[in-house]
């Protein structure tokens, strides 16, 4: 089973992808997480993308096209996957539907969760991830229990360079502009499943899964 969450900066894709995933038992892959892990290391490909994440810009296609298909293909994605933040153009999409039929995997779905712009701001303003397991936190909303300590791991607490005030305006503009035509892209394809994200972490998560189970696609 190989599942989308599409959604914008804040949407809460991160936060679901890792606990549906949990509960399906499913990888989780995530593009943003594998660009700060490379960044942290101080990898090559963490160097090619540093500027691109702190202005709050795509990394380019062939560098991030590749990257997923490495994880993707990996034998520990054998049965199946959650993607997130990837694909995040119609480019992406359009090379994981060439490449995916080649090794005899397909996407099955595509969980799009719908948070409006206000609601958006608010969480993007304040939010803090753990440098070391990625759980997020936020400054007001969810807090650690021990400030500027992960309640899961006591990892050191950070805002990501690329939640400063304006790169979440650009982060956001480039999400209308280049991820949101996804929506259509899906929609057609008849893969679509929508998600009211403007509620409590849990109830969104029950919605993936009720849509999911629906779908014939859940335990
Ligand atoms: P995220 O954690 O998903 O918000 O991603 C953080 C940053 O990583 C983005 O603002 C981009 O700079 C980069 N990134 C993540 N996923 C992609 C992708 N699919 N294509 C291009 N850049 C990406």
């Amino acid at each position: 089973m190989y599942i989308i969450f599409l959604g914008a900066p804040g949407a809460g894709k991160g936060t679901q992808a890792t606990m549906v995933a949990q509960e399906l038992n499913l990888e989780h892959i995530s593009s943003g997480d594998l660009f700060r892990q490379a960044l942290e290391q101080g990898t090559e490909l963490g160097i090619k993308a540093k500027s691109y994440m702190e202005k709050g810009l795509l990394v380019p296609d062939e560098i991030t096209i590749q990257m997923i298909l490495d994880s993707i293909l990996a034998p520990g994605c054998a049965t199946g996957a959650i993607l997130d933040g990837f694909p995040r153009n119609l480019p992406q999409a359009k090379a994981l539907d060439e490449a995916l039929p080649k090794h005899g995997k397909a996407i099955d779905k595509v969980v799009f969760i719908k948070v409006s712009e206000a609601e958006l701001l608010k969480r993007l303003d304040g939010r803090l991830i753990c440098r070391n397991c990625q759980t997020p936190y936020h400054a007001t909303n969810a807090p650690s229990k021990v400030a500027g300590k992960c309640d899961e791991c006591g990892g050191e607490l950070y805002q990501r360079p690329d939640d400063t005030t304006e790169a979440i305006k650009k982060r956001l503009q480039v999400y209308s502009s280049e991820t949101a035509p996804l929506i259509d892209y899906y929609t057609q394809k008849g893969k679509l499943l929508e998600v009211n994200g403007g509620r409590s972490v849990d109830e969104v998560k029950h919605g993936i899964i009720d849509a999911l189970k629906g779908e014939g696609l859940s335990a």
